[in-house]
């Protein structure tokens, strides 16, 4: 069934978020974004980054974006609690702010990432050149140990990239142009979460990798009318919702939210509303319009 764009209830979203983040700390399942932002002017907002908080304690980090460290504070989020780092590829946008979030830290880490191809390092050839004995910042080396993941984005089938008692994570690769890109689905206990992470859509397979999902994470970072190189990385808002909509997604989160036609373009709420009414068009169920720090539910 097909609904119209439903302007109130993005208005809500936007209104909802401003105190929203102290839910996080209640029990069960929450996504906290500490970045809805894109690469470019995404109107103040951080880019890419998400906590996974279960039962009031912050155990997952996904993607590590610019602005992030300083969110991960606001969050309320403990290093100490994070057992791992998954990076859904190593665009700036996602990558760049580790060294900052681990500056602090101590004790070890898996940080799960994308094999590597073209001009992109594997994530272990990532960390070793950030940390490694001869990396720039390889003084965290002496009281942090970081132990690499490698998700094979060539892998037709999906990958186990991490599992603990009540926890299974798989990945698989997703389209985005050439840059090996890991799209993440989350079953903890009875909640399911999938990241799509930057990419495409033209993959009918990740469809069924996220099918049923409670909650479904989009990077809406190309408008309707995108060309050239944006939309050779970026799927379009219709196309988002036809994803959502065919994987039956119980709740769809937009973020990663840059929303212009051009590259470097200004953020722009109403272009932003522009593409929400093409999205909504395929998909009728609930969407929250992400902003940093919001806390979603999982069912
Ligand atoms: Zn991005
Ligand atoms: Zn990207």
């Amino acid at each position: 069934m097909k609904r119209q764009f439903n302007y109130a209830f993005v208005i809500l979203s936007f209104i909802s978020s401003a105190s929203a983040w102290s839910a996080c700390l209640n029990s069960g399942v929450q996504i906290q974004i500490l970045g809805s932002g894109g690469p470019a002017d995404s109107g103040g907002r951080a880019s890419a980054s998400y906590i996974i908080w279960i039962n009031g304690v912050s155990r997952i980090m996904l993607d590590t974006g610019s602005g992030t460290k300083d969110q991960f504070y606001r969050s309320g989020a403990n290093l100490d609690d994070i057992e791992l780092v998954a990076l859904s590829h190593l665009h700036p946008d996602h990558s760049v702010e580790l060294p900052g979030i681990l500056w602090p830290a101590g004790g070890r880490f898996d940080i799960a990432g994308p094999s590597g191809a073209n001009v992109f390092p594997s994530i272990g050839e990532f960390l070793e050149r950030l940390f490694g004995p001869r990396g720039a910042y390889h003084v965290l080396d002496e009281r942090i140990e970081l132990t690499p993941i490698t998700v094979d984005v060539t892998s037709p089938d999906p990958v186990e990239v991490w599992r603990a008692a009540d926890i299974v994570i798989q990945g698989r690769g997703v389209p985005h142009g050439d840059v090996p890109t890991i799209g993440y689905r989350l079953n903890i206990g009875g909640s399911s979460i999938a990241f799509a992470s930057d990419q495409t859509g033209s993959d009918p397979t990740f469809t069924d990798f996220i099918r049923g999902v409670d909650v479904l994470v989009i990077h809406m970072s190309s408008t309707e009318d995108a060309t050239g190189l944006i939309s050779e990385l970026h799927a379009k808002p219709s196309v988002w919702g036809q994803m959502a909509a065919d994987a039956d997604a119980g709740h769809l989160v937009v973020s990663h939210i840059a929303s212009s036609s051009v590259a470097n373009a200004p953020f722009s709420p109403q272009v932003l509303n522009q593409s929400l009414a093409f999205l909504t068009k395929n998909y009728s169920g609930p969407i929250t319009v992400g902003e940093d720090l919001l806390c979603i539910e999982v069912n």
